[in-house]
């Protein structure tokens, strides 16, 4: 069996865990941050510095790798490992988020969605077959059926009906996958969605793993869409511990730092963000304070590192005043010395978090981490808030 998640070791205190998951690039261990490759690229980083921070699993997306440079071009190169030589195992999601987020771009049938690039404006279609069809060409370890992830807010009947097509999306994607002869080599993930109404939820995670389907991961979707976040840790804690114990579960599109706790604590196993990266380019890092702003004047004869203690790259060799001075000059290399050093921060936050859970003492960890890290900064904010107008604009 080449994909397989083994359980090592539940919280008693709460459902917090630690596993491994086999693909066919290797093991990861989880819970795991995965970074993320938009266009078959983390952001400045090379493959060299993703691997010397020990990255176990990136993300990439299907919607943009379709368009540029797309997947015939891609599996004419090898597959996705081969055209960009990252050798440890890869995710892609279904670029079913991104077409929603189109607005008046896309238009939904039963059968699809054909929608306008947002490159040249050219005309595209997307089916539950088509997706498969090329994820398959990308050649990722994990892949993600299609879905139609409800914005927030929406009411109930339109989330349902959202919902139900999901369904018969995922009905479609397991029936595609299962007859390309690839089902043992790509491990093809259902998405539980349902927004914010518990019934639909519990209904949406029964539809996926009780009935005739049976999916080797399971990922909620629909989450941290602009919600406040005390509905988004509600919703979340009935639902993930519900999900199948011995499977990998990934809640997408998460990743500030108290977030990543908040699933963990909740039995979440993977996670992924554009945010380590996208802040960094603002100037900004991740501390255990919460934010360092590397253009603040108070930076300009510091000699510390951006965080004492931190093993990255970043932080073993330069000082905040030269970040200071990098950033403010716009010059690149200081984008790429603060995305080593926020990715890196949150992959040991995940590697922290996991040897507490095989240490009996997640929940010491957690509170001690949250007690410290109290800024809500600007950039997560504002990453918020254009997730939610993007999720809106999808509704229209
Ligand atoms: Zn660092």
């Amino acid at each position: 069996m080449s994909f397989e998640y083994t359980l090592l070791k539940k919280s008693g205190q709460s459902e917090a865990r630690a596993g491994l998951l086999q693909t066919p690039h290797g093991i990861i261990e989880t819970p795991a941050f995965m970074p993320v490759g938009t266009q078959a690229t983390v952001k400045t980083l090379s493959r060299d510095e993703l691997l010397a921070m020990n990255a176990q699993i990136i993300l990439s997306n299907t919607y943009h790798l379709y368009l540029r440079p797309g997947a015939d071009l891609v599996a004419d190169m090898g597959g996705l490992h081969r055209f960009m030589n990252w050798p440890r195992p890869i995710l892609t999601d279904s670029g079913g988020f991104q077409v929603f987020s189109l607005g008046p771009l896309r238009k939904i049938d039963e059968e699809g969605v054909t929608f306008r690039s947002h490159i040249d404006g050219s005309t595209h279609r997307f089916t539950p077959e088509s997706v498969m069809r090329v994820e398959e060409q990308l050649g990722a370890d994990i892949i993600m059926a299609f879905d139609e992830c409800a914005p927030y807010p929406s009411d109930y009947t339109y989330t349902r009906a959202a919902m139900e097509r999901t369904h018969r999306w995922a009905a479609r994607c397991y029936t595609a996958h299962r007859e390309s002869g690839l089902w043992e080599k790509q491990a093809l993930f259902g998405i539980v969605q349902g927004g914010f109404y518990r019934e639909l939820r519990e209904e949406s995670l029964r539809f996926l793993t009780q009935g005739e389907l049976d999916f080797p991961g399971y990922s909620l979707g629909g989450l941290s869409v602009g919600e406040p976040k005390d509905i988004f840790y509600a919703t979340l804690e009935y639902i993930a511990p519900q999900l199948p114990v011995g499977k990998p579960r990934y809640l997408m599109g998460v990743g500030s730092p108290e977030d990543l706790l908040e699933g963990v604590v909740r039995g979440i196993d993977m996670f992924d963000c554009v945010l380590p990266t996208r802040i960094a380019r603002n100037g900004a890092c991740m501390v255990p304070e919460g934010r360092l702003n590397l253009r603040n004047a108070t930076l300009a004869r510091d000699d510390r590192p951006v965080m004492e203690g931190c093993q990255c790259y970043t932080c073993r060799t330069y000082s905040r005043a030269y970040l200071r001075h990098l950033i403010r000059t716009e010059e690149i290399l200081g984008l790429r010395l603060a995305s080593i050093h926020n990715v890196h921060f949150l992959l040991d936050l995940m590697r922290q978090a996991r040897q507490a859970i095989l240490e009996e003492r997640f929940e010491e960890f957690r509170l001690g981490f949250l007690e410290n890290f109290r800024i809500i900064p600007h950039e997560v904010r504002q990453h918020n808030r254009e997730k939610r107008e993007a999720s809106l604009r999808g509704k229209k």
